[in-house]
């Protein structure tokens, strides 16, 4: 009997994996990876430094424990180059690896933006452990820290530096931090804890320019300010790996489409984690990707079963300002209602009837975050 193949040895992927076996201890089941196969929270990258963590000692077990574990062959470093649905095969450069069931837990890579200058290749991203290694290892001995990009993750790798004794600038197109997932009051509350511990931002403006000098490098902002920095990490957002998918001929849009059972538009092969469009939402976060994962799992043992997502909140890993966010839904109509104190802000976006759509808590507010989120809608019924 062919394994059930699994492409991407994320968080997705081994919690299938996981999910599987619980089910069903004996259907064959292969891991095929790009990377090392170590089994790691993603999360804890963006706080490592501050919690005393070292690349090495980040994974929680090695490819070799996790097929112990899962009763699996897994194959590390072996970029799957080709999916051929019809011959129900995947390619792993000259090699081919049959399969009775296909899931593709890819993940995204990080944006890299077109910024002209000389160091464009000094310019780190972090959507891993191997990157997170290459960043650690450049950041030894280095203070002077550019982040370009102030989402969810730029904000934590800059309380995560400032924190750790290091001098950050935060630079951002949007007039404020975290723009797509606060409102503005929340926004400059975040800001202003962040600035606190030493983050200096640089906000409604861009990098027009960067360069080398010597082993530092300096970036021309859009506004006329010349930044000099030792290193410079950039999270402008990520993109759903589809490319594999586009080339098997598998429908995508933003990510690789998949319906609520988690099926992409080729028969017997799924997706999910931060590659997957699932009934329309790229929610690149763990909690849509444990709830995909125990779906699709019963799914493959045999009992067809579609994903819901309850309302998932997302911790912000600022210590300097604790903050959760719970966005409404996209097209959602309302507005947000804003109460401010000195330790709190507490936004709640309401629709016209005041039911509760989404909201975002910094500071003290976040212990409402258990009562708010039980009154939420969930994203998929
Ligand atoms: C710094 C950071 C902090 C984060 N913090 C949070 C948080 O606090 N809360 C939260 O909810 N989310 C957080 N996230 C997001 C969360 O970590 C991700 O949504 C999740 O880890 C994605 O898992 P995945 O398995 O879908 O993708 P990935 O972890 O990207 O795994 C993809 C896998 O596919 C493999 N692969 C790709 N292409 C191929 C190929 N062609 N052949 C073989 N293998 C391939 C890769 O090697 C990898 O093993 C954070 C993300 C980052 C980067």
């Amino acid at each position: 009997m062919e394994p059930v193949v699994i492409i991407g040895s994320g968080l997705a992927g081994y919690n299938v994996a996981r999910e599987l076996r619980k089910l069903d201890r004996d259907v064959p089941l292969a891991i095929v990876t790009g990377d090392g196969g170590e089994f790691y929270s993603k999360p804890m990258l963006s706080n490592a430094l501050a919690s005393g963590k070292i690349p090495a000692a980040i994974p929680l077990n090695s490819a070799g424990q996790m097929a112990d574990q899962l009763k699996a062959e897994i194959r590390t470093r072996a970029p799957v180059t080709a999916i051929e649905p019809g011959a129900r095969r995947i390619r792993i450069g000259e090699e081919s690896l049959a399969y009775s069931r296909l899931v593709l837990a890819i993940g995204a890579s990080q944006i890299r933006l077109p910024i002209p200058g000389n160091a464009v290749d000094r310019i780190l991203t972090v959507n891993s452990l191997d990157d997170y290694a290459r960043f650690r290892s450049v950041l030894e001995g280095r203070k002077r820290i550019a982040i370009i990009g102030a989402g969810l993750i730029g904000c934590e790798f800059a309380n995560d530096l400032a924190a750790t004794g290091h001098q950050v600038h935060c630079i951002d197109i949007a007039a404020q931090p975290l723009s797509r997932l606060l409102p503005a009051s929340g926004a400059s509350f975040l800001q202003e804890k962040l600035a606190a511990i030493g983050v200096a931002w640089h906000l409604g403006t861009s990098v027009a320019a960067i360069e080398r000098h010597d082993d530092a490098v300096s970036l021309a902002l859009a506004s006329g300010q010349v930044l000099t920095a030792d290193l410079v990490l950039s999270a402008v957002g990520l993109k759903p790996n589809t490319e594999l998918a586009e080339a098997a001929g598998l429908a995508h849009r933003r990510g690789i489409l998949v319906d609520r059972l988690l099926v992409t538009s080729a028969a017997g092969i799924h997706a999910l984690g931060d590659c997957a469009e699932v009934d329309g939402n790229v929610l690149p976060f763990v909690m849509p990707i444990m709830h995909a994962a125990r779906a699709l799992a019963a799914t493959l043992a045999g009992t067809p079963t579609r994903v819901s997502y309850p309302a998932m909140p997302v911790l912000v890993k600022t210590p300097a300002c604790p903050t959760i966010v719970a966005p409404p839904a996209a097209g959602a109509r309302g507005e947000w209602l804003v109460e401010r104190t000195a330790e709190a802000v507490k936004a709640l976006y309401l629709d016209g009837a005041g039911k509760l759509l989404g909201f975002a808590l910094n500071g003290t507010a976040t212990a409402e975050r258990a009562k708010l989120a039980r009154e939420l809608p969930p994203v998929l019924a």
